[in-house]
């Protein structure tokens, strides 16, 4: 087999890749280690940028997520019993967020992929990248007991964080920047009404929780909870409780209960690997850079790896130029780091840490007051919140 493009990883970077050059000719193949539901079945992220929503209408993929998706033109921080709505069009110009399930990003592609013929390789074993750092890059892989390989002009390692592209590249050639938190977020998907109707981020002496939806009847909540937590030792009823204590009392009344259809367990962890090019090799998304979900991120910067990987790999073809590509890593990277920032000051104000003391505590308090009374704060966050430019 042969292709031009060859993108390791079916997950939101690689679909919309691949999406986004076969629009432009350039001819490509997805090798994807689960099988298709698996990937389907994973709840993730839910808020998208409207950078992120241009670039899957771009692609082809915006039509059930205008029709779908819920505009929310602000969101509320919570603290100490307190919440302090932050109006992201009326800070931003006009910009907001949508709110649409990776999941349903997700199948959406999948959905535009398969209607075009394009070649995805589910449940493929062992994938191996050869010679990307020659002139003859390979990939090999294993199904159903057989050995394959595709040969391709170049690799796009788009496998997140647990991936193999990454852990290919030798080691002296990648620096990689860590801070992992020690906690994680407890999270429930439930067929209930939201107990808003824009999400709540709430910092709270007990620990942060976040009041989220999918869907005017299906809400998504979290709190933060220790990483050794089990969430099979977590009743529904001891969720719920948990929720509201962290909650101011209005959002608290608000939240409507019900059983949980997913119920799951997320450490929080900052990251970055560069530079993102290694030879013929190109790292996006979760396979180069992990944000904690504290500030709708992770999803929304492998979209904007994309963008800029796409019109790289476009340019190399139909210009038969080479600037995008060199200047992939280093583009890519600028915007990364801006929102690895924002996503741990998020983190950092939001959440209790072990061992914090009172001033740490105040300080996140402070923080709060500080954008309560400040225009200009409130500014730097929205504009944040809704999306770096891209
Ligand atoms: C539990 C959880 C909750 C999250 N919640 C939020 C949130 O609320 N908001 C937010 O913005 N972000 C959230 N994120 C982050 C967001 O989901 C990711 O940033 C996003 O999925 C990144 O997309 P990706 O395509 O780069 O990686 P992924 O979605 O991880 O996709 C990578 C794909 O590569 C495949 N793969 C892995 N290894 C191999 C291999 N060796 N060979 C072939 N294929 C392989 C995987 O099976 C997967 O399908 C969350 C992440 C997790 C894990």
């Amino acid at each position: 087999m042969r292709t031009q493009v060859a993108i390791i990883g079916a997950g939101p970077a690689g679909l919309l890749l691949g999406q986004l050059l076969h629009k432009a000719g350039v001819d490509n193949v997805i090798l994807e280690r689960k099988y298709r539901d698996y990937v389907l079945s994973r709840i993730r992220a839910g808020v998208l940028e409207q950078g992120t929503v241009d670039l899957l209408t771009k692609a082809g993929v915006g039509a059930r997520l205008c029709a779908e998706g819920l505009s929310h033109e602000g969101f509320a921080l919570g603290f100490a019993n307190r919440r302090l709505r932050i109006d992201l069009k009326g800070l931003t110009g006009g910009k907001i967020v949508t709110v649409y399930g990776q999941t349903e990003v997700t199948r959406d592609l999948m959905d535009a992929r398969a209607a075009v013929g394009l070649t995805t390789i589910y449940e493929a074993d062992d994938v191996t990248l050869h010679d990307f750092d020659g002139v003859n890059p390979r990939v090999s892989w294993r199904k159903d007991g057989a050995s394959r390989e595709l040969a391709c002009d170049f690799i796009a390692g788009c496998d997140g964080f647990h991936g193999v592209s990454r852990t290919s590249i030798p080691a002296g050639a990648i620096e990689m920047f860590e801070r992992v938190y020690p906690f994680g977020w407890l999270g429930v998907l439930a067929d209930v009404p939201p107990c808003s109707h824009e999400l709540i981020y709430a910092g709270h002496d007990r620990g942060f929780a976040l009041c989220s939806m999918r869907s005017a009847i299906r809400s998504r909540y979290y709190i933060q909870c220790p990483l050794d937590a089990n969430p099979a030792t977590w009743s529904d009823q001891m969720f719920w409780d948990e929720l509201r204590r962290r909650l101011d009392p209005e959002a608290a009344s608000h939240v409507v209960t019900g059983p949980s259809i997913e119920k799951s367990i997320a450490p929080l962890r900052s990251f970055v690997a560069e530079p993102l090019r290694f030879g013929k090799l190109f790292l996006a998304g979760d396979a180069a850079h992990i944000v904690p979900p504290t500030g709708a991120k992770g999803l929304n910067l492998a979209a904007s790896d994309v963008h800029y990987l796409s019109e790289a790999l476009i340019e190399h073809y139909g210009e038969k130029s080479d600037a995008g590509i060199d200047g992939y890593s280093a583009k890519a990277l600028d915007r990364i780091w801006k929102s690895e920032r924002f996503s741990w000051a998020m983190t950092s104000m939001l959440h209790r840490f072990d061992r914090q003391n009172s001033f740490e505590r105040r300080m996140q308090e402070a923080e709060f007051l500080y954008l309560e009374g400040s225009i200009a704060a409130r500014t730097g966050l929205a504009e944040n919140y809704v999306g770096l430019p891209f």
